[in-house]
């Protein structure tokens, strides 16, 4: 088995092993994995993501033939896995030298203790336990038992976790037995039965069960910084992000908001405000805009009805526009057909989606449904509609006047 040298130093980033083994590292990932008599490379467990870093041969100290541990996983028996991007010269027996990538590492461990120091807090406010710690790539989130969860209660547990963020608390690495455990009234007891229990103690606020890595006082944590919230299935999940992540993302956020601001040419604090008035702006100026196209609609359809001749009862209207879109021809086959007892429409669109509507009044003999079927299928096309009212859309004009000449010759019939 593997010394997991983490477990009692997870400043430790550089160590010395020997290859124990050289496997595949998985049966669906044929990539070399590396397994060491001792590591301090941690593998993603717990809700912690593993480490990456850099293995080389002992004693060459030449960083050319450093070798990219690009994940670090724990078989199902308990052997650690240093899965390598290439094996390069590395063989069983050898001794190597292990890197930890720091800025990864720094950045996990304030990310878990972060976590440890909220997930106490939301227990000694509101006894609100967590049954999950999920680390992401931007963000981290635990899921809290609970049916409610209100911002106030978020805004306590987060004022809360960063007053012990300041106050710098000593956080020890303890090992107990499981019988010491229970005595001592830990937050969270893992479920898997093992003699020996690994404590993560934050002074005077929080003890429990944890085999991740940690820092050694709160302060190390720098802050920790509460996001969304969300309602799942069983409960809550709270998003958060502590240290230089919850810099890199108050920064990004600030960035979104700075050019919002300038769009708008406000504060970024007016910005809802702002954004308001644009929502209630547009709403106006669609409805005026609605208000307009029916005037239009009904002063071109008295036009049309004017410059058309009667022709055996009725009016026949034909008429094709390039400027305009559907749903101003089918206001218009509607105006022309209201206007007027006796008119029949025939209507086209001839812009990058051209398009028909045909319409009669009410109580005129043909079949608009029908009619409009037959040049869709002559001109190709999809649509339909009832006796009174019909549209469809064309894949292009061509044939379009000819076809509506042609129907409208037939109807004068
Ligand atoms: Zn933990």
């Amino acid at each position: 088995m593997t010394e997991r040298l983490y477990y009692h130093d997870s400043f430790l980033y550089e160590f010395d092993a020997e290859v124990l083994d050289l496997v595949s590292a998985s049966t669906s990932n044929p990539r070399a994995a590396v397994i060491l008599d001792r590591t301090a490379f941690y593998p993603t467990s717990g809700g912690q993501v593993f480490d990456t870093g850099w293995i080389l041969p002992a004693g060459t100290g030449d960083v050319s033939k450093r070798l990219r541990v690009a994940e670090v996983t724990e078989s199902a028996d308990g052997q650690i896995l240093h899965v390598l991007e290439s094996a390069g010269s590395i063989q069983k027996g050898s001794r190597i030298h292990g890197l930890i990538d720091i800025d990864r590492r720094r950045d996990h461990m304030q990310q878990h203790s972060g976590q440890h120091i909220l997930s106490a807090a939301f227990v000694r406010l509101f006894n609100l336990p967590t049954v999950s710690f999920h680390m992401g790539l931007d963000s981290c989130s635990i899921d809290l038992d609970t049916k409610n969860l209100t911002i106030a209660q978020v805004e306590a547990a987060e004022a809360l976790a960063n007053d012990v963020v300041m106050e710098n608390r000593a956080v020890a690495i303890r090992f107990v037995t499981r019988e010491e455990a229970g005595k001592l009234g830990l937050r969270k007891l893992p479920p898997v039965e093992r003699e020996q229990l690994r404590l993560i103690d934050v002074h005077d606020f929080d003890l429990t069960a944890c085999g991740g890595t940690h820092v050694s006082a709160t302060g190390q944590i720098g802050c920790i910084l509460l996001r969304k919230t969300e309602k799942t299935r069983q409960g809550w999940r709270v998003e958060f992000v502590c240290g230089k992540r919850a810099v890199a993302t108050v920064r990004r956020d600030y960035a979104v908001l700075a050019e919002s601001a300038g769009l708008l040419s406000s504060h970024i604090w007016d910005i809802p405000q702002q954004v308001r008035k644009v929502q209630e702006e547009t709403r106006a100026s669609r409805k005026s805009r609605e208000q307009l196209l029916e005037e239009v609609a009904d002063l071109y359809a008295s036009r049309l009805l004017a410059e058309t001749v009667e022709s055996g009862k009725r009016k026949i209207v034909v008429r094709m526009f390039p400027d305009r879109d559907l749903t101003f021809i089918k206001l218009l086959a509607q105006r022309l057909t209201r206007q007027s007892p006796a008119v029949v429409a025939l209507l086209g669109i001839t812009s990058e989606q051209p398009a028909l509507v045909f319409a009669q009044s009410s109580g005129q003999p043909f079949d608009m449904g029908v009619l409009i079927k037959e040049v869709l299928a002559r001109l190709g096309g999809r649509g339909g509609g009832s006796k009174d009212m019909a549209q469809g859309g064309l894949a292009q004009v061509a044939g379009m006047e000819a076809a509506l000449a042609e129907v409208a010759a037939r109807l004068n019939q």
